[in-house]
């Protein structure tokens, strides 16, 4: 998986966007969902990786995903559904680019054991753009704040 940050800051350039206000929060939860499901499992559990390696699947986490949105009132299922899933179609997008030693990750289980990823770069390779995304997304949240407080007054 590409870290966290690097999930957050393609999430941040998608529905950063004012139209995306209402669904910002869902978007991101979809997009750390997979993550957030599978790796503490993994990391307190290693050898039960034969076992959880699903957790970390897109038919897994969409399930994850439509059960947090019931979750939420009637009002706003329907859109949260929808801005959940797309954070998690997003994760798995960032996570199809990525090259592992081993087997990646099994895009159709439990239809298919057969893994695929497009290689572009290795898992840990987004860690050292970290500080240029957070330097970025900070920049232009503060200049959109100085500029929403100056156009109101
Ligand atoms: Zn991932």
């Amino acid at each position: 998986m590409p870290d966290l940050v690097t999930h957050g800051f393609a999430a941040w350039l998608l529905v950063r966007p004012q139209r995306w206000r209402r669904v910002r929060l869902l978007f991101f939860l979809g997009t750390f969902l997979p993550d957030i499901i599978s790796r503490p499992i993994y990391i307190l559990f290693p050898h039960w990786q034969g076992y959880t390696v699903a957790m970390h699947t897109p038919l897994f986490a969409l399930l994850c995903g439509l059960l947090a949105a019931e979750f939420m009132t009637p009002d706003l299922r329907r859109c949260a559904r929808l801005a959940i899933s797309a954070g998690i179609l997003l994760h798995f997008g960032l996570d199809l680019m990525q090259s592992h030693l081993g087997d990646g990750y099994y895009w159709f289980f439990p239809f298919s054991w057969r893994s695929y990823e497009l290689g572009w770069f290795w898992p840990e390779a987004t860690v050292v753009w970290v500080p240029l995304w957070l330097a970025i997304i900070t920049t232009a949240e503060a200049v959109l704040a100085w500029r929403g407080r100056h156009s109101a007054a």
